[in-house]
């Protein structure tokens, strides 16, 4: 019997909730096939070889889009038919078939040369979407090259139940089927929160940690495992005391959630009668789906940068339109709030990148510069406007000319609609993202101008304190609730309300417990969460008696630090509304209190 010592990786949660199963080991490589130089007679056969393995992986891939297409949504079904193309890319085919003619190889090595001479640039230059692109080569790679040998490639789709998959990251192929019952947790090694794996993990609920650095070669198939959604951790081989901590913990987890459930038909309206217009964040049609059944009031986000990214070019009219149209039917009355592209950021376009692209060529400014694109999209959203309530919303204003400019085009696309006989409403209404420091602090001129405001707390954060969201080496002075977050989101409102409009906030702040009690205490009219925490907001929102919030609020806004304002927030609340902690999920310290460390665990237990 071989001692198996505990390991505990540390990652970014980007789904919460626990899971306990069998590690699944999912590699996304390339194999190895050995080269074969091919006696004279036996290039034809070999070129029919190949052509009938590209034809089987086209048809396997047509299938899996059509599956996700009816299950996820065409918009999802996109990234597949990226994969799609790439396998019928006419320069990688003709260029494996020279390859296998010229130099008298067989097809494996051929296509494997093909793809690798395709991939190494990519391999290097370290761009986010770039790794996401790599991913389809190799999925791809792996199904043509199965196939040369026989077999289909291994899939998530047929892995034992409640496993926890481990992998560098999952080809959307992957992701988008990933079935719950069959994965309880993912642990992926790959950063991105707002990769289409970590979204898609978080629209199924799947608790999901990245960003879980060596994770691949740390894990092994078959080995228990630990998903701690809430601390970001993954335990390998966890001890016994360790796992009968987690079992404790996992059974109050799921008490709380059945108890959430419990309000999904009541409306979000605090002690005192306030109602708060309690909205979704989402990206994808799956996403507006769940917001339903988790009772929101509309969409308050409406993300569409991935219609774009899916495709890895600009989206047709019509192709957005068949998207946007879709989500607005499907919540139809409830209003959509579609937010125009915010590329740029970490939301990086393909083939370009620049040094500081939070502070660069980004949202508005970025379709400025491509005024087909804004118009495009401009045309697409009105046009799903007939179909429903669409209200408008710039991202990434920074100075009031900008508005005045997005303003002017939103005039001419209505003119240019008219023209060509389309439908549309007319009355539109226009937002605006209130997330850099002069956007707030110009709120009031903003309002006079639009008809709503949105917060967008996540890049308010980042750009007050001048912080990279993304950069994990800064993150501990990334805090929402340090004071000059705060005055600027108290000024924000009050201007918002002094110009008689709404402000709502669609950031990660709106589903903090403490920071909802602060909001509405503030004022804010609506929050934005993802899906899955609308019911956790909702009875904190239903716990709450504004007036008490509002001393709250006032008290925080004199402080002077983060520490100072957590502390704060802390006492009070427990004082003025110990109901809440019903409703607010703390994990214990038992289970994870050495969180923090990638590290061999010093106490590590046989679990053999
Ligand atoms: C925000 O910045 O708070 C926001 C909601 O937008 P995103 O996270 O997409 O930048
Ligand atoms: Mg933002």
């Amino acid at each position: 019997m071989t001692a198996r010592r505990e390991r505990i990786l540390r990652g970014v949660s980007v789904s919460h909730g626990f899971a306990r199963g069998p590690v699944h080991l999912h590699r996304s490589v390339l194999p190895e096939p050995d080269e074969r130089v091919l006696a004279s007679g036996q290039v034809k056969a070999e070129l029919a070889r190949f052509r009938a393995a590209v034809a089987a992986t086209r048809d396997e891939l047509s299938g899996l889009a059509e599956r996700v297409r009816k299950e996820m949504g065409r918009d999802f079904a996109e990234f597949i038919e990226v994969q799609l193309a790439l396998l019928g890319d006419g320069d990688v085919l003709a260029s494996t078939e020279r390859y296998i003619a010229e130099k008298g190889r067989n097809a494996e090595f051929a296509y494997l040369e093909t793809l690798k001479s395709l991939t190494r640039p990519m391999a290097g230059s370290g761009v986010a979407l770039f790794q996401e692109r790599m991913l389809d080569v190799i999925d791809v790679g792996r199904r043509v090259l199965g196939r040369l040998g026989g077999e289909a490639p291994e899939s998530l789709h047929s892995v034992a139940p409640g496993s926890i998959v481990v992998a560098h990251d999952l080809p959307p192929s992957e992701a988008a089927l990933l079935n719950p019952e069959l994965v309880r947790g993912l642990v992926l090694e790959s950063g991105g929160r707002t990769s289409h794996t970590a979204i898609m993990a978080k629209a199924k609920e799947i608790p999901a940690v990245v960003g879980v650095e060596m994770a691949c070669k740390a894990a092994s198939t078959g080995q228990p495992a630990i998903v701690d959604g809430y601390r970001g951790l993954a335990v390998l081989n966890p001890s016994r005391q360790r796992t009968r901590a987690y079992e404790g913990e996992m059974a109050r987890y799921e008490r709380y959630r059945q108890s959430l459930t419990a309000v999904a038909g009541e409306e979000p309206v605090t002690t005192d009668g306030r109602f708060i217009d309690l909205s979704a964040n989402i990206e994808f049609l799956a996403e507006a789906r769940s917001a339903l059944k988790y009772g929101a009031r509309g969409i308050g986000l409406f993300r569409t940068e991935y219609i774009f990214l899916a495709r890895m070019r600009p989206p047709t009219e019509e192709e957005q339109y068949e998207v946007l149209a879709e989500v607005v039917r499907l919540l139809n009355p409830l209003p959509v709030i579609v937010r125009t592209f915010d590329l740029g950021g970490d939301k990086l376009i393909p083939g370009y990148s620049e040094s500081n692209p939070f502070l660069g060529w980004r949202g508005l400014r970025l379709c400025f510069d491509n005024p087909e694109m804004l118009r495009t999209q401009l045309r697409a959203i009105l046009r799903a406007s007939a179909h429903g309530t669409v209200k408008v919303m710039f991202p990434m204003v920074s100075v009031l000319e900008e508005l005045r400019r997005a303003l002017l085009v939103v005039e001419a696309v209505k003119r240019e609609l008219k023209r060509d006989g389309q439908e549309f409403d007319p009355g539109v209404e226009i937002g605006v993202m209130v997330e850099t420091p002069s956007a707030a602090l110009l709120a009031g001129e903003l309002a006079r101008h639009c008809s709503f405001l949105s917060i967008g707390s996540n890049d308010l954060t980042q750009y007050t304190l001048a912080v990279d969201r993304g950069n994990e080496r800064v993150a501990g002075l990334y805090d929402h609730f340090h004071p000059a977050i705060l005055q600027l989101i108290k000024h924000s409102i009050d201007a918002a309300h002094r110009h008689g409009i709404w402000v709502g906030l669609c950031g990660e702040f709106a589903s903090d417990p403490l920071g909802i009690v602060v909001l509405l205490g503030m004022g804010i009219d609506e929050l934005s969460v993802t899906p899955a925490l609308l019911p956790e907001a909702k009875n904190i929102i239903r716990s709450i008696d504004t007036r008490a919030a509002a001393e709250v609020a006032e008290s925080v806004l004199k402080l002077a630090t983060a520490v100072e304002v957590r502390r704060l927030l802390n006492r009070e609340v427990h004082r003025r509304f110990p109901q809440l902690a019903r409703f607010m999920f703390k994990p214990e310290n038992g289970p994870g209190k050495d969180e923090g460390e990638q590290r061999d665990n010093g106490e590590g237990v046989d679990v053999d």
